[in-house]
């Protein structure tokens, strides 16, 4: 078996594990192989052993291995930062959005969102650890822009993502993740939303992250290894 395939199955391992001791149905979190940096040829490998969810952080790297793995019926999704000059093809390219921090960009991802296409997923990023450096809305902010999101034509509003401040201590990860639920049950009782997703977890917190809900974990370095080049999960 190749590392990839064996990954694979070391994640799903995991994740049946944490789903059990949830008590939550496996069937109920999703797997988001993280494929930055990574090549066409790793993707296609993780596709073979049964993983159809691909996230993508820099656009340009992400258009040019959708084109060479366009006979592989992926689903794409962009969980990097946004810049507004990106947006077209964001809308074109992607089924899902992870990382919508403001409302200009979620208006361009609507109306550039081809109509031959379903609406876009999206979640909103909030930095639910607040530090200064980190790119998600700030979690009081998060209603207003639930609202705002909600009502665009072409987008469908899923859910919420973080990327927490990296931390070891168990109980302390699932304290954040706890946050960004309450955070989610909190807009669906008073805006009258249906948010049924959380987007939480990497390689090193999917167990917490599962403990408090999350409906998609957010995989890389323990599907393809360690990058060799930067990004930081907010570069
Ligand atoms: C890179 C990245 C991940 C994957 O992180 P790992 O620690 O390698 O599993 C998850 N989410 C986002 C937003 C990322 O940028």
């Amino acid at each position: 078996m190749s590392t990839i395939v064996e990954n694979i199955a070391k994640v799903r391992d995991r994740i049946r594990e944490a789903a059990q001791a949830a008590q939550r149905p496996v069937s109920t979190v999703g797997l988001l192989a993280v494929s930055k940096t990574k090549p066409a040829s790793a993707i296609r490998e993780a596709y073979a052993a049964g993983v159809c969810d691909f996230g993508e952080n820099y656009l340009q790297e992400a258009l040019a291995k959708q084109a060479e793995l366009a006979d592989l019926p992926l689903v794409w999704h962009f969980i990097g930062p946004i810049q507004s000059n990106k947006c077209k093809a964001i809308a074109e390219h992607f089924a899902w959005v992870h990382s919508v921090d403001r409302l200009k960009v979620a208006r361009r991802l609507s109306e550039l969102r081809p109509e031959r296409l379903p609406p876009l997923n999206v979640c909103l990023q909030v930095n639910i650890s607040g530090e200064a450096s980190k790119s998600g809305c700030a979690p009081e902010e998060a209603g207003e822009l639930a609202a705002a999101v909600a009502a665009l034509p072409r987008l469908k509003l899923r859910g919420l993502m973080a990327i927490p401040e990296p931390c070891d201590d168990p109980e302390q990860q699932r304290a954040t993740f706890a946050r960004l639920r309450s955070l989610a049950e909190a807009l669906n009782a008073s805006r009258q939303l249906a948010l049924d997703t959380l987007s939480m977890g990497m390689s090193h917190d999917l167990e917490a992250a599962i403990a408090e809900g999350a409906t998609w974990v957010r995989i890389g370095t323990a599907l393809f290894g360690a990058r060799d080049y930067p990004a930081a999960p907010t570069a």
